[in-house]
């Protein structure tokens, strides 16, 4: 008897869920907007410093977090510097 009689061919992995899930239902939310302190505008430069901090706390908005992430730009109407500070919860993230 072969070696490989027993063993059933794997099933191949597709992409998407799986048959009979229902689709997940997203709360959409707009992602908090920055805007510039001296002009108002909401247009930057691209990001040209950015420094993290692996720093456990809790956000001003109630959320834990584990990183601490400030993002240098400029603003693109007026070229006031900004640091964009984000805190970023990277639990269970590998
Ligand atoms: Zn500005």
């Amino acid at each position: 008897m072969p070696a490989d009689s027993n063993t059933k061919p794997k099933p191949k992995r597709r992409g998407g869920r799986a048959k009979g899930t229902p689709n997940r239902k997203y709360d959409r939310q707009p992602a908090t907007l920055v805007r510039c302190r001296a002009c108002g505008s909401t247009e930057r430069s691209a990001y040209f410093s950015t420094t993290e901090t692996a720093y456990e706390g809790t956000a001003p908005d109630g959320k834990p977090y584990t990183h601490i992430v400030r993002r240098r730009c400029a603003c693109a109407t007026c070229g006031q510097h900004r640091v964009e500070v984000a805190y970023e919860n990277r639990r269970g993230k590998k």
